[in-house]
């Protein structure tokens, strides 16, 4: 187990993140069956990246030299504030949309656009318009619309299909968890797509 340096620290303190929380989200899960024979992924409690508080355990000396600032610490910190945002908006979206039993609540509803309209242009400022309604390849979420390449084609990515002239993105798809973490059917389906979009493209 790697210990944080001290500039680490100060930056996850300066940022009201602790330790466990940045293990909690860099990754590292493990896979765990419950009584009923379901597997679910269960985050670790030991830090195993760099010092420097990325991810990758050889941060320094690859991704930035000794004694240099690491920006992967402020990148980690920054993902997970979307990842969290999304996560928050999405569980708003949902109830406004399931209030007065089904008939939703117009003003929730209203608030929670204007704030995935923020988290949208500050996160992707390409995009050219956005939506929580929209369905993208069977999956709910947060979606945006995008313009083509220059060539006039569209990327093949996951969660992409084509809209318009452009595509449409899927950004965050409902069942990621607060730390940006997938379920096991979400990955299956991801799997799925990325082997259609090999066989076409
Ligand atoms: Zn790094
Ligand atoms: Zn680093």
């Amino acid at each position: 187990m790697t210990k944080l340096n001290s500039e680490a620290r100060r930056i996850l303190a300066a940022t009201g993140i602790t330790v466990r929380d940045l293990i909690a989200y860099g990754g590292w899960l493990k896979e765990e069956t419950d009584a009923a024979g379901n597997r679910h992924w269960v985050p670790e409690t030991e830090w195993r990246g760099d010092e420097c508080g990325c991810s990758d355990d050889r941060c320094i000396g690859f991704h930035h030299e000794e004694g240099e600032e690491c920006g992967c610490l402020p990148a980690t910190i920054e993902n997970r504030a979307k990842d969290r945002e999304a996560y928050s908006i999405w569980q708003a979206y949902r109830t406004a949309v399931e209030a007065n039993d089904g008939r939703g609540d117009q003003d929730a509803y209203d608030a929670v656009w204007s704030r995935a309209e923020t988290w949208v242009r500050r996160h992707y400022p390409h995009a050219l318009t956005f939506s929580l309604d929209t369905v993208v390849k069977g999956e709910r979420g947060i979606s945006a619309t995008y313009a083509p390449f220059l060539d006039g084609s569209i990327p093949s990515y996951v969660g992409a299909t084509p809209e318009g002239d452009g595509y449409r993105q899927q950004l965050w798809t409902e069942g990621t968890d607060l730390n940006g973490h997938i379920s096991h059917e979400r990955a299956r389906t991801m799997y799925r797509q990325g082997e259609e979009n090999g066989r076409t493209g």
